[in-house]
């Protein structure tokens, strides 16, 4: 039998029922809050994950009400606790392809384990997150997390009055510079050779974040280092990864993700209650947002698990004559 405490003690058991009502793929935040709604429905539901997070390097999740500065793996160990104690599994797994059900059983879907176990499921939820592509610059990625970050809600307050340098990697550089230029009086703005819109040398002088032209070959413990040899003395330095939804799996489904509107990656676009053009398969957190910190993630994520567990409760109520 899986047990577990709220303090992140876990017993860890791969147990897997032949078929549930849902399957969840992904259990960060948003794939945990939908199973824990499912789960409190008597739903019967697995969350299978393949414990990779997307802020697993941070120290801490903040701007969280109630939570702020827990560990990552702690909030996750509680909630993996929570949603068993429901009666929901959580088993440690990657899920390679969801195919449909051909076998006639009504079942709906068909999940591949890469490990080569299958499962069947009424109603999918992808939680799947996303992968940030970082820069490919010397001495960046190993900083990730700490003191290069990305987002100013999460590590802005951490970063607060250091001198913090802005590297030009995508379409929301500018407006990070300015964001970060509220938490610091020092903030550079670093163009790697990248040219600014119309418009936004003013947006940042107004502000008072400085310019600094030429193209960045790495990042050294004191700073950014220029292609022409300077070194730019910064504490902090804020990147805009590419944003990739972890989304393979459902090719089989024809379901494949698209570019965000914001320019910033791809994501699986979904309606209001979570439901991807595929009926039957919800989707959930950063995978459909990108822009989703861990209270927006498990918001969604609660939400879709209870617009499952409706569709399901009206499905069994329709009559058929
Ligand atoms: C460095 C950093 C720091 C951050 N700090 C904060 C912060 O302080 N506060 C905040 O609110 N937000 C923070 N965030 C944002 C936060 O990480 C996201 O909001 C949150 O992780 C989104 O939750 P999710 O459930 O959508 O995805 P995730 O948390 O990424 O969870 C997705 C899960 O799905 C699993 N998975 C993926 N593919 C498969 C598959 N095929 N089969 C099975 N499992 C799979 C993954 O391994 C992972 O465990 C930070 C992000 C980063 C990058």
């Amino acid at each position: 039998m899986e047990t577990s405490t709220d303090t992140g003690t876990e017993t860890l058991s791969d147990h897997l029922e032949d078929a549930y009502e849902v399957v969840v793929v992904g259990g960060g935040a948003a794939g945990l809050n939908g199973a824990l709604m499912l789960a409190r429905s008597r739903r019967t539901v697995v969350v299978l994950d393949a414990g990779e997070p997307r802020n697993a390097p941070a120290d801490g999740v903040h701007g969280l009400l109630g939570h702020d500065g827990i560990k990552p793996a702690e909030l996750l160990a509680t909630g993996r606790g929570e949603v068993r104690r429901y009666g929901g599994h959580v088993v440690r797994a990657a899920v390679d392809a969801v195919h449909r059900d051909g076998d006639g059983s009504g079942a709906g879907f068909v999940v591949a384990l890469a490990d080569g176990r299958t499962v069947r499921a009424r109603r999918i939820l992808v939680a799947t997150g996303l992968v940030d592509d970082l820069p490919d610059l010397p001495g960046l990625r190993e900083r990730w997390g700490h003191d290069v970050v990305h987002c100013p809600y999460c590590h802005g307050w951490e970063v607060r009055d250091q001198a913090i340098g802005v590297l030009a990697t995508g379409p929301m550089s500018v407006h990070q510079a300015l964001l970060f230029r509220q938490l610091s009086d020092d903030v550079v703005y670093f163009t790697d050779d990248r040219d600014l819109a119309p418009g936004q040398a003013g947006q940042l002088a107004a502000v008072g974040v400085q310019v600094k032209e030429g193209r960045v070959t790495g990042l050294e413990a004191g700073g950014l280092r220029l292609a022409d040899g300077a070194l730019v003395a910064r504490e902090a330095v804020v990147v805009a990864p590419r944003m990739r939804v972890r989304a393979d799996f459902l090719a089989p489904l024809g379901l494949r993700p698209v570019e965000h509107p914001s320019g910033a990656g791809d994501h699986l676009p979904t309606d209001q209650a979570g439901q991807t053009p595929v009926p039957g398969v919800y989707a959930a957190g950063n995978v459909t947002d990108p822009s989703a910190q861990v209270g927006a993630a498990a918001a969604a994520g609660a939400w879709a698990g209870a617009r499952i567990n409706a569709e399901l409760v009206m499905a069994a109520a329709t009559v058929t004559s």
